[in-house]
C-alpha cells in the first residue's frame, strides 16, 4: 500500500475572531490560556455591566471543566452560566451551553442523550458561528464512533475539518485532524490515518500548543507501530513525548501505555517496564487502554522469560477480547499475543483457538477499514466537489454581480440617451408639431431664408383663453383635445413653408415665412374664426367652446431676431388678453 500524502493544506485566517472564538480555540490548545480568556471576558463583561457576556465568560470555564472530567464542579457552574444566559436570551450563549450540556451528558455516559441533543444542535448549524458549529460537529462524530456509528463518524469529522479550515484557527484543524486521524486508525485505515496524524503533529508544532502536541504523538506513534514503523515510532515517543510530559499532567496528557509500546516493539524492556509500573490512566471514556496495557506487560513478561505468567494474564483478560467497546486493534493485539504465549507454552489448543478468533477479527477490523477507506474516498470527493461548487457559486455571483453593474450602468446610459433624444426630438408628442427647439431651428432658417432675398418673415404668439378653467372644468383631457383641435386648424391654416410650433403648455407660435405682419394677422383671424367655432365636448359629454388671443410681430420694421420678433409678439399678446382676449393684436403696429 503506496503512503497517501493527501492531506490539503492549511487555509489562511479569512474572518475575523471575538474573544469567545479566541477563548473556544484555547480550550482546544491549551485550557490554561482558555481559562485565562474566559476569566477575562467574564470580567471585562461585568465592569460593562453585561450580565450576559459574564455568563458567557463562565460557560467556557465549564466547559474547560467538563472536558478536564471535573464533572460536578463543571456542572454547577454550567447550570447557573446557563440560567444567566437564557435570562438575557443570549442567542449564541444559549446554545453554546446546550453543547457544553452533552459535555457533561458524555461523560456520565449519556451517549444516547448526547447523540440527539448533538443532532438538534447540528441542525442549527449554520446560524451559529463557525468555531461553535465546530465543537458541535466534533462531538457528535465522537459521540457517533463511541455507538459505533463509524461512517456517520468520518463523515461528521471530515465536516468538521472543513469548518475549521474555514475559520482559520490552527488549533480547530489540529483537532479535527486529529480525531479524523484517530478514528481511520481504529477502523485500521492506515493508509488515511497516517497523513492526517503527520499534519496534524506538524501543525500542533507549529502552533507551539504542547497539548495538541502530545495527542497528536500519541496517536502517530499507535499509526506507526500498527505499520511496523517501530524505529520511527521510537524517534517519536523520544522527541515528542517522553521529554514533553510531565508526572503532574492530568491523565488526559499521560501516555505511558504509547511510550511502552514504543520501547518494547524496539526491545526496550527495562524502559518500558518503568512506564508500565505507573498507575493505569485508563481513559474515562473508553478502557481501550486496559487492554493495550495488558497486551505490553505479557510482552514483558515473555521477555522475562514468563511465558506461562504472560499466557495465565492474557487468559485472565480475555473478557476485554469480546467487549465491542474495546478497539478492534486493541483486541486482534491481545487475542493474537495470548496464542503466542499459548503456542511458547505448548497448549496448542488455545494457541489455535485464540488464532482463530484474531482471524476472524481481522477479517472484520479489515472490512471496515475498507469500508472507512472507501468512505474516506467518498468524502473527500464529494467535498471536492462541494468546494469546486462553491467555487463555481462564487464565480457566478461575481459575474451576476459584474452583469448588474453593467446593467445598471446601461440603464443609466439609456436614461441619458433618452433625455438627450427627447431634448433632441423636434415634434411635440401630444399634437405632432413641432416643438420649442424645432421653432428656433425652422424660425432662424426662415430668418436667415428671408435676409437672403429681401423678404419678410412674420409670427404670431398664441395664447389658448382660459385654458386653465377648461381643464377645471371639462377635465384635462378634454383641454388635450382642445390642444389637438388648434393644432389641427393651424395647420390647416398656413402655407407649406410655414412652421407652427407648440411653445409651452397652452400656447403656440405660427411663423409665417415670406410674409408680412398684415398678411399673417389676417391669416390668423382666419385661424381665430375657424377655431373659435368649434365646439368641444368635455369628459361629462358637455359642450363648450374655446377661444384664443394672438400677438403679431414681422421684420418689416427692421427686426432681425427671432427672440425680438417674440418678444413683441409677446407684448402685443399682453394687450390682446388685457382687450378682452379672442383677438390678434398686431405688435409691430
Ligand atoms: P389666460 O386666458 O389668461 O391665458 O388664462 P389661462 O387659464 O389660459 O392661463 P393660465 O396660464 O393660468 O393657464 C394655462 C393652463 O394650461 C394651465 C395648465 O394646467 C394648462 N396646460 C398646460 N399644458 C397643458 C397640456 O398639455 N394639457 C392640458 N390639458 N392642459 C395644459
Ligand atoms: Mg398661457
Ligand atoms: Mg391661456
Amino acid at each position: 500500500m503506496p503512503a497517501r500524502q493527501a492531506v490539503p493544506p492549511t487555509t489562511l485566517a479569512s474572518t475575523a475572531h471575538d474573544a469567545v472564538d479566541l477563548a473556544l480555540a484555547a480550550v482546544l490548545s491549551d485550557t490554561a490560556e482558555a481559562c485565562r480568556r474566559a476569566e477575562a471576558m467574564a470580567q471585562d463583561a461585568r465592569a460593562a455591566g453585561d450580565e450576559g457576556g459574564e455568563a458567557m465568560g463562565r460557560l467556557i470555564l465549564a466547559f474547560v471543566e467538563l472536558r478536564e472530567g471535573e464533572l460536578a464542579a463543571g456542572i454547577d457552574r454550567l447550570d447557573e452560566a446557563q440560567a444567566a444566559l437564557s435570562r438575557h436570551s443570549h442567542a449564541r450563549g444559549e446554545l453554546l451551553a446546550r453543547h457544553v450540556r452533552t459535555q457533561a451528558l458524555r461523560r456520565q455516559g449519556r451517549n444516547d442523550d448526547a447523540l440527539g441533543e448533538l443532532t438538534r444542535l447540528h441542525a442549527l448549524a449554520a446560524q451559529r458561528p463557525p468555531v461553535d458549529a465546530f465543537f458541535t460537529v466534533m462531538a457528535l462524530g465522537t459521540v457517533q464512533g463511541m455507538l459505533d456509528h463509524q461512517d456517520n463518524s468520518l463523515a461528521s469529522f471530515y465536516a468538521g475539518l472543513t469548518i475549521a479550515r474555514r475559520t482559520g484557527l490552527p488549533s480547530l484543524e489540529v483537532n479535527a485532524l486529529n480525531n479524523l486521524g484517530s478514528v481511520q486508525l481504529d477502523l485500521y485505515n492506515l493508509e488515511d490515518a497516517q497523513p492526517l496524524l503527520r499534519r496534524c503533529l506538524e501543525l500542533s508544532l507549529a502552533i507551539g500548543s504542547r497539548r495538541q502536541r502530545i495527542f497528536a504523538a500519541g496517536n502517530l506513534l499507535q499509526c506507526l507501530s500498527a505499520m511496523g514503523l517501530n524505529d520511527e515510532a521510537l524517534v517519536l515517543a523520544r522527541t515528542h513525548l517522553i521529554p514533553v510530559i510531565q508526572p503532574g499532567d492530568p491523565p488526559v496528557l499521560q501516555r505511558d501505555e504509547e511510550i511502552a509500546q514504543a520501547l518494547v516493539a524496539s526491545g526496550c524492556f527495562d524502559e518500558a517496564r518503568q512506564y508500565l509500573a505507573r498507575a493505569p490512566q485508563s481513559d474515562v471514556l473508553t478502557n481501550a487502554t486496559t487492554a493495550t496495557r495488558v497486551w505490553l506487560e505479557m510482552q514483558v513478561m515473555v521477555a522475562d522469560g514468563r511465558s506461562a505468567k504472560a499466557l495465565t494474564w492474557g487468559l485472565a483478560h480475555c473478557g476485554l477480547t469480546d467487549d465491542a467497546t474495546v478497539m478492534p486493534l486493541d483486541r486482534i493485539r491481545l487475542i493474537e499475543y495470548t496464542a503466542e504465549c499459548a503456542r511458547r507454552c505448548g497448549k496448542w489448543r488455545t494457541a489455535y483457538e485464540h488464532q482463530h478468533r484474531a482471524y476472524a477479527l481481522k477479517d472484520v477490523l479489515l472490512g471496515r477499514a475498507a469500508r472507512a477507506r472507501f468512505l474516506s474516498l467518498q468524502i473527500e470527493h464529494e467535498l471536492a466537489r462541494a468546494q469546486a461548487e462553491r467555487d463555481d457559486a462564487f464565480e457566478l455571483a461575481h459575474q451576476l454581480e459584474r452583469a448588474n453593474l453593467d446593467l445598471h450602468a446601461q440603464v443609466r446610459a439609456n436614461e441619458v440617451l433618452r433625455q438627450q433624444l427627447e431634448s433632441l426630438a423636434l415634434e411635440d408628442p401630444l399634437t405632432g408639431l413641432c416643438n420649442r427647439r424645432a421653432l428656433f431651428q425652422a424660425g432662424q432658417a426662415a430668418l436667415d431664408q428671408a435676409r437672403r432675398t429681401g423678404s419678410d418673415v412674420a409670427l404670431a404668439l398664441v395664447d389658448l383663453d382660459h385654458f386653465k378653467a377648461i381643464n377645471d372644468r371639462h377635465g384635462h383631457d378634454a383641454g388635450d383635445r382642445v390642444l389637438q383641435a388648434f393644432a389641427e386648424v393651424a395647420r390647416q391654416a398656413v402655407r407649406p413653408g410655414d412652421v407652427v410650433c407648440r411653445y409651452g403648455g397652452e400656447e403656440f407660435v405660427v411663423v409665417f415665412a415670406g410674409a408680412s405682419a398684415q398678411v399673417a394677422h389676417e391669416r390668423m383671424n382666419r385661424v381665430l374664426a375657424a377655431f373659435s367655432g368649434l365646439t368641444h365636448e368635455g369628459t361629462a359629454g358637455q359642450a363648450f367652446g374655446c377661444t384664443f388671443s394672438a400677438g403679431v410681430a414681422g421684420t418689416a420694421g427692421g427686426v432681425a431676431t427671432l427672440a425680438e420678433l417674440l418678444q413683441l409678439a409677446d407684448r402685443a399678446l399682453y394687450v390682446a388678453k388685457e382687450a378682452g382676449r379672442a383677438r390678434i393684436v398686431d405688435g409691430t403696429a
